[in-house]
């Protein structure tokens, strides 16, 4: 009977992981017809200064409308994409789809802030990030100053010589780079003042446990003196409660995103609230302006 469970279980673990395998190579032999035939759509989501509840940038987020599977998050099909060494038509296409719309919200005189993007450790290592950039911002006149480029750190950490080049390039564009997910990789001091980065983005990990993990304060705190020590910004991500968002605040993180404020949405939605230009989820959790 035990060798029945066992082979049971067995034998499901494999037909799962089958299925998985399947899904993805499926998934992968279309990215590339994916994105040609527009089933990719960018969703976006505001961070807001924690002060204030001022827009000061907006994250495009891929998304794949698969006929057969419905809307895809990025964590089904970008590492696929990246494997396939399709990083560079999916790289190039969320860039100069923000980046277009980006420049339709600064001609309809709406406050965006900044848009960032994510960017996959392949596009820096491939070296045609710099110049797609300029030639995104050439196509769309969208001014480079406008644009944010999100990196993880542990991707940041393998680049080297190559990774300065291109960097220096982008910097002397206006490009700002932020590190994404901060806290999970092993950036030293040293390594975060050579990157380059002007803001650090705290992984929305520590911000979830700020509820009732008392330790979470402190390690939060240290991720913040770090910043604070390289003149660095900081936005937390994930930041899903009332209570997240004002302790946030008292540490002095400047900048949070996240559920609370708002999801991530389509275009037309951000849109509404680019024209209020502030998000106050809970108008008395916010300084108000004086004379209001
Ligand atoms: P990320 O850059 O750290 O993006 C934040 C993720 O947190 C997004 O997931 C967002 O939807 C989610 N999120 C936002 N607010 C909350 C919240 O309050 N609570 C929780 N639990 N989650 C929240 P999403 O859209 O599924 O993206 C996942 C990851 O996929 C991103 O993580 C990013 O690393 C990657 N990604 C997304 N778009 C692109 C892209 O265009 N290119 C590349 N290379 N990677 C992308
Ligand atoms: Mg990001
Ligand atoms: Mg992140
Ligand atoms: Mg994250």
């Amino acid at each position: 009977k035990a060798k029945n469970n066992g082979r049971g279980g067995y034998a499901f673990h494999t037909d799962a992981m089958t299925r998985q395998v399947r899904r993805d190579a499926a998934l992968t032999d279309r990215i590339d017809e994916a994105v040609r035939s527009g089933e990719l759509f960018l969703h976006y989501q505001p961070q807001v200064e924690l002060a204030s509840g001022r827009i000061t940038a907006v994250e495009a987020l891929v998304r794949w409308r698969h006929p057969v599977e419905g809307v895809l998050p990025p964590g089904d099909f970008v590492h696929l994409a990246e494997r396939r060494g399709l990083f560079h038509v999916l790289g190039s296409w969320v860039l100069s789809t923000a980046a277009r719309e980006a420049r339709g919200w600064h001609d309809r005189g709406l406050a965006f802030g900044r848009v960032s993007i994510n960017v996959s450790p392949q596009q820096v290592r491939a070296g045609c990030l710099a110049d797609d950039v300029l030639a995104t911002a050439q196509e769309t006149g969208l001014d480079p100053a406008r644009l944010e480029l999100e990196l993880t750190e542990t991707a940041m950490m393998e680049y080297g010589e190559h990774y300065r080049t291109q960097i220096a390039m982008l910097r002397d564009l206006g490009v700002r780079l932020v590190l994404d997910d901060f806290g999970t990789g092993f950036s030293s001091l040293t390594y975060l003042r050579r990157s380059a980065v002007s803001t650090l983005k705290i992984d929305r990990q520590f911000v979830r446990e700020l509820d009732d993990n008392p330790d979470a304060v402190e390690t939060i705190q240290a991720l913040l003196a770090v910043a604070h020590a390289l003149k660095l910004d900081t936005v937390a991500e994930g930041v899903e409660t009332r209570k997240q968002a004002e302790r946030l605040a008292a540490m002095g993180c400047k900048c949070g995103q996240g559920m609370w404020f708002a999801p991530p949405m389509e275009a037309e939605a951000i849109e509404r609230h680019l024209v209020a230009g502030f998000i106050r989820p809970d108008a008395d959790a916010f300084i108000r302006p004086i004379g209001r």
